[in-house]
């Protein structure tokens, strides 16, 4: 098998594994229990909490364990909107995934307004709109760092910039952005930054928020007091001390393994403009996470190309997995300009640490003979 969606999610490193099994088998404790068998699970917690913490250039105390990237994302937002009811403006970008999409959608249907910043077509934000849309009104600007269909990286600094101008606080979902491109909380400026554990090798269902210290967020669930009292539910032990350790080696991997992956993908990336004509890249030539590779193959549905591949146990997907089999378009492709027939036609593949030389070669090898066949079939 030759697993080219790693944006979609990661396997598990089995460093990982290995730390968590004692935790599923024998440390059943509850970290908020008294006795040893919970106090050792909560030491556990909290170096967890130390790792994410040290990644990104943040305190213990700023970083919130949630259910997943997209409860990061919610939190954040709405967390925020509770706190502060009189704003009733939000913006962010037509490019953003669901999890913030999909919030700011709930906002407006509660009577905010929400302004969604157009991007160019190589997907960079019209930093332009968001100097014509901002006031003292705005409760937040949410703009991505990376994006995960395109791989473009955004000019979060640069919004921070414009947004503290106007006291508005910035919040940022680095889900793609985190072990492939350095994320630092002080050196972007943001708020408040969501990550999500299962896209850099640990468990699904476990994802982290950064709230700078002082900003005032309520919680969106109630119940304990778990979190720092903004996110109440017993926490998911295994997912966090997995979460942890996925951390832990990327603080000594990553720069490694980034070079590695992206050398990899460069190679697919100039052999497919090699060997398959009439092809289009989407995304930013130079901005961009360059394990990402999104391509349109103009005349060819997507989902063809995918399945074929997929008989060939070469796993790729349409770019954005929660639109995946709906028969909707990306509206990442479409904010960029890509005409509906050309982003019907588009498949990202996703390199990631466990991706070898062979993978490559080898879908280099599959991918011309495919999509010749494909173009035959569809021609006639
Ligand atoms: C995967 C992803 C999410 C959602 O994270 P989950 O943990 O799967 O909920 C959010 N934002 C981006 C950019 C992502 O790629």
């Amino acid at each position: 098998m030759i697993y080219l969606d790693n944006n979609a999610t990661t396997p598990l490193d089995p460093r990982v594994i290995e730390k968590i099994i004692p935790f599923i088998k024998e440390h059943f404790g509850n970290p908020s229990s008294l006795y040893p068998l919970g106090r050792e699970v909560k030491t556990l917690v909290t170096e967890a909490r130390e790792q994410v913490a040290a990644a990104i250039g943040a305190r213990r105390t700023e970083i919130i364990f949630t259910s997943s990237g997209t409860e990061a994302d919610n939190l954040a937002i709405l967390g925020l909107a509770e706190a502060q009811p009189e704003k009733r403006e939000f913006i962010t970008s037509s490019i953003e995934h669901p999890a913030v999409l999909e919030t700011a959608r709930h906002l407006e249907a509660h009577g905010y307004t929400v302004y969604y910043l157009p991007v160019d077509q190589t997907g960079l934000i019209d930093l332009d709109f968001l100097r014509s849309v901002i006031s003292p009104k705005t409760l937040l600007v949410s703009v991505m760092l990376a994006n995960n269909e395109i791989g473009t990286i955004e000019p979060v600094e640069e919004v921070v910039k414009i947004a503290h101008r106007y006291g508005v606080p910035v919040h940022t979902d680095a889900v793609q952005a985190f072990g492939k491109m350095e994320v630092k909380v002080d050196s972007l400026g943001v708020d408040l930054l969501s990550l999500s554990a299962h896209k850099v090798y640990g468990l699904k269902g476990t994802g982290a928020l950064y709230i700078r210290k002082g900003l005032d967020l309520r919680p969106v669930l109630h119940g304990g007091h778990q979190e720092f009292g903004l996110r109440p539910g017993t926490e998911n032990t295994a997912g966090i001390i997995g979460f942890g350790e996925a951390v832990r080696i990327l603080r000594e991997e990553w720069l490694k393994d980034k070079n590695r992956i992206e050398k990899l993908a460069g190679r697919m990336k100039s052999g497919f403009e090699k060997k398959i004509k009439g092809i289009r890249f989407n995304g930013h030539p130079e901005k961009r996470i360059k394990s990402t590779l999104n391509f349109s193959f103009p005349g060819l549905p997507a989902e063809a190309i995918l399945l074929a591949l997929a008989t060939r146990e070469i796993y790729v997907s349409t770019g954005s997995a929660c639109s995946e089999g709906s028969g909707e378009v990306s509206h990442v492709l479409l904010a960029l300009g890509v005409s509906q027939e050309e982003a019907s036609s588009a498949l990202r593949f996703s390199l990631g640490r466990f991706n070898t030389e062979e993978d490559v070669d080898q879908t280099l090898a599959e991918m011309p003979e495919i999509i010749d066949e494909l173009r035959r079939e569809f021609a006639g």
